[in-house]
């Protein structure tokens, strides 16, 4: 009977929640068994200079190595991890692997400044800056080469929080960006007194370009007022060639997305910088000045 009419709805809806409640569980259970292991790894996805389409940084972008499903982006179980809390333990591991690899990097005279995301649960934690400040020191990676991406929503939401832990990060020479930009509800008071360095510009806007009435003025709106502010700005979600040439021509500085490069394992990322001469621009020694 429960099968019948109205009720059918209702069944398979209760079906539906409780198997996604396992799921949870489930992912819980084997990302804490992750944890304790090497399954955690972090692909970098180059960002680029609007103009040359020479890399100036990477950002850190966390992946599963799930020895059953293959290959996980953050969407499959960063919602997990932020609700279980599971997200300290990911975003140190992260920022760790990160920092080395940087270093890593260094050793071999190429300079690539790495952005790394961090949740509000870890800004909370009391000891954040001092966790990040330790990571710097142990694997030797210049404070000043590394930039944390705290979302809009988040600083918006939290601003004390946001204020105490900038000011140590900042103090040592780390820089802040603002992630997906214009997703929140930001009043304008409020961001001019965050204390951040750059936006990134949600991909939702950057997608929009070429495609509707708008958009660019949109964009334009952003920049200026990151302009009048001194904020940079990075575009996320670049795809087209029509949205990199929009982007150039209203004076975005730099650039993120699948046109420029895919986010890669740091041997792939390392061996796409190697080939392409053009973007060892930044490798120290030889520098920018044959250009
Ligand atoms: P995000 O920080 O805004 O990162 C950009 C996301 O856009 C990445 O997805 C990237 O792969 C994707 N992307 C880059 N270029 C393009 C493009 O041209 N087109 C499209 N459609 N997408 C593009 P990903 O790696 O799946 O990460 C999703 C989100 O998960 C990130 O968004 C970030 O909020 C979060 N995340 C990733 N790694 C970490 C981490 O280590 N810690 C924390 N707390 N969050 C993380
Ligand atoms: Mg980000
Ligand atoms: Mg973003
Ligand atoms: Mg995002």
């Amino acid at each position: 009977a429960k099968h019948a009419g109205g009720n059918s709805l209702r069944f398979f809806d209760q079906v539906d929640r409780s198997g996604q409640a396992e799921d949870r569980l489930v992912v819980e259970a084997e990302l804490r068994h992750a944890l304790r292991g090497d399954e955690l790894t972090v692909y970098y996805q180059p960002k680029v200079n609007c103009e040359t389409s020479e890399v100036v940084g990477a950002e850190a972008l966390v992946r599963w190595n799930h020895p059953e499903r293959g290959l996980l982006a953050p969407g499959a179980f960063i919602d997990v991890a932020e609700e279980t809390g599971l997200i300290t333990r990911l975003g140190d591991r992260v920022l760790k692997l990160a920092c080395a690899q940087g270093r890593s990097w260094l050793d071999q005279n190429r300079i690539i400044p790495l952005s790394v995301n961090v949740s509000v649960r870890q800004l909370q934690n009391p000891q954040f800056a001092a966790d990040v400040l330790k990571t710097l020191h142990e694997t030797g990676f210049p404070p000043h080469l590394l930039e944390l991406e705290v979302t809009e929503t988040v600083a918006m939401a939290d601003p004390d929080i946001v204020y105490r832990i900038t000011g140590p990060l900042r103090d040592a020479g780390i820089r802040f960006a603002l992630d997906d930009f214009g997703t929140g509800y930001s009043s304008l008071a409020h961001l001019r007194q965050l204390p951040f360095d750059t936006f990134k510009i949600d991909q939702s806007f950057i997608q929009e370009l070429g495609k509707s009435e708008g958009s660019r003025s949109i964009v334009q709106t952003i920049l200026a007022m990151a302009q009048t502010m001194e904020y940079d700005v990075v575009a996320e979600g670049v795809e087209t060639r029509e949205q990199q040439a929009i982007l150039q021509s209203i004076g975005c500085g730099t650039a993120q997305g699948y046109l420029f490069g895919v986010p890669m394992d740091a041997d792939i990322f390392s061996a796409w910088m190697e080939n392409c001469p053009s973007r060892n621009a930044r490798r120290s020694g030889s520098g920018q000045t044959g250009r």
